[in-house]
């Protein structure tokens, strides 16, 4: 893994991991020396939020519990305004991707202190990356006032996650690693953290669609999720992530189960350029090369494998090719319109990728 030059940036967080850590909220409000908890949900996780604040006594200022996929900047103006009417001095996230991007929203705007209790395996409480949506346009923006600044990671609370989303939101992680081992700006322990990160997934996740209340395996996993995350914060993403990024914000597919089916093709197409780099992916997942490795793991954990599953239209094809190549950016094999074209089309039928 040696690199004879290489810059690390990481952040400074608070990590507590533990069957049940979620109980310990009160006691992270109290260090961070605040009184007035904002808890965030999305609408069917409000029984959850009411319990942590329930928890919290009487450092719960609120609750809101409208988080909404993609993060809709009149979400986030509602929220904000709710959080100014309670005078909440720190916001605890209870949730996926959705309710982190919403605390990550509201803090950017405050700097209200973040503590998220993530309940999927998106990473997203391990990054200071906010996405967010308005007239249908998802944008992104990168600030140290996004970055959640505690992380509580329980296993009891991802045992309710339903397994089909369990097996996209598991791929969807296994992404940021899968790109990390060739990101441009990769240093030898983001590429340590990410093989890491997909061991723990080959290792756990056929242990926990066995069995899914089984909760040490859904603590490898969420280990997993939170390696994954954290590369994710650390080095800059390419085409896969390019690619999801114009699926999901242009055509409205959902986030995990897009990660799901396009990770073997972008993995198999940028294999090509760099089978070195991508060789732990064989490694970890056997089969002959790293995007059939991606592929017959997702197959044999009951993934989606087609964009037209998800309601891509054939027709869409060229215009999400167009979209996804209309402006240059670093990936380690050319992005050419046809080649995505045809990476695209392969991942729409759902077949193996080339
Ligand atoms: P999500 O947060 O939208 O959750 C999906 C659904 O599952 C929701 O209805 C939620 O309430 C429910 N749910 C979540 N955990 C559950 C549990 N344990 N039990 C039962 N139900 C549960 O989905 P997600 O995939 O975690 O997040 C997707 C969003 O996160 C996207 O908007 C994506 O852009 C964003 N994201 C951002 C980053 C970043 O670094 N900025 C990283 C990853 C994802």
């Amino acid at each position: 893994l040696f690199q004879a030059s290489f810059e690390v940036q990481s952040a400074a967080v608070r990590v507590r991991f533990g069957e049940g850590i979620r109980r310990q909220i009160s006691s992270e409000v109290e260090r961070l020396g605040r009184k007035r908890a904002l808890v965030l949900s999305t609408p069917p996780q409000a029984d959850a939020a009411m319990e942590v604040a329930a928890d919290l006594n009487g450092l719960a200022a609120g609750i809101f519990t409208k988080a909404t996929m993609h993060t809709p900047v009149d979400v986030t103006a509602e929220a904000l305004e709710h959080a100014g009417a309670v005078e909440a001095d720190c916001l605890v996230a209870l949730g996926g991707g959705s309710t982190v991007g919403l605390g990550k929203a509201i803090a950017y705007q405050t700097d209200l202190p973040q503590i998220v209790v993530p309940t999927t395996y998106a990473g997203s409480e391990a990054t200071a990356i906010l996405g967010q949506t308005q007239n249908g346009v998802k944008t992104t923006v990168t600030d140290p006032r996004i970055q959640p600044e505690v992380i509580l990671y329980d296993a009891e609370l991802v045992r309710t996650l339903p397994v089909a989303m369990t097996v996209t939101s598991a791929l969807n992680a296994m992404a940021h690693a899968a790109e990390a081992l060739y990101a441009q700006n990769r240093n030898p322990m983001s590429t340590m953290i990410a093989i890491e990160g997909l061991k723990a997934f080959a290792a756990a996740l056929p242990r926990v669609l066995d069995n899914p209340d089984d909760l040490t395996a859904r603590g490898e996993t969420l280990y997993g999720a939170w390696l994954c995350g954290t590369v994710l914060g650390q080095v800059g993403m390419a085409l896969h992530h390019k690619l999801c990024h114009t699926l999901g914000g242009s055509f409205d597919l959902p986030h995990a189960e897009t990660h799901a089916v396009v990770l073997p093709h972008a993995i198999a197409f940028n294999a090509r350029a760099v089978p070195d780099l991508l060789a732990p992916v064989t490694e970890i997942f056997g089969g002959s090369n790293p995007g059939r490795a991606l592929f017959d793991f997702a197959k044999s954990i009951g993934s989606p494998l087609a964009l037209r599953e998800l309601g891509l239209k054939q027709d869409d094809l060229s215009t999400a090719a167009e979209l996804a190549t209309r402006k240059p950016y670093w990936n380690p094999q050319p992005v050419t319109r046809p080649a995505i074209n045809e990476l695209l089309l392969a991942a729409w039928a759902g077949g193996p990728p080339a």
